[in-house]
Formats: C-alpha cells, structure tokens, sequence
C-alpha cells in the first residue's frame, strides 16, 4: 500500500471532470505562446486563445512598447505609438 498514496494524489489533480479544467488547460497555452515570445517581439494576440493557432503578431515591436508599430497604433486608437508608452509608464 506505499504507493497508493503516491498515485492516488496526481491522478486525482489530472480528472478532468469539471468544465473549469478545459479553462486552465486553454490559459497554459495561452502561458505558453506567452512564454514563446522573444524579447523586441510584438505581444498582439492573433485568434482565439482557446484554439490551437492561437499565436502574436511576432513582428518586430517598437523600442520600449509590447507592439509593433501596426498594433501600438491599434492599441491607442490610432494614436501614435509614444502615448502608448507613456501610458504603460503611468501604470
Ligand atoms: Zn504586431
């Protein structure tokens, strides 16, 4: 009986029988493009987090802002990309 407390605990975490478990695993992957993504990469989130071609944008991201120049603009309203920064700043 050693190993029944050892097996019983993990197996218990990994059921999946509740709705809330399909949200966890959809937020590790979200985690996990997150994790992906170079520094100077451009964080703009392309799809649906809770598919699998969930990925960023990956272009080249403006000094000191998350976004390329495209998305830093979508971002504010089409402001330009410095008032971005200075609001991240004030944050
Ligand atoms: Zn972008």
């Amino acid at each position: 009986m050693e190993v029944a407390t050892a097996d019983t605990q993990p197996r218990a975490r990994r059921k999946r029988s509740k709705p809330a478990r399909r949200q966890v695993r959809d937020t590790s992957r979200v985690v996990a493009a997150v994790l992906d993504l170079r520094a100077g990469e451009c964080r703009w989130p392309v799809g649906d987090p809770r598919s699998d071609d969930f990925t960023f944008c990956r272009a080249e991201a403006l000094p000191g802002i998350s976004y390329c120049e495209t998305h830093s603009r979508e971002a504010s309203g089409g402001r330009p990309a410095i008032a971005i920064s200075a609001r991240m700043l004030a944050a």
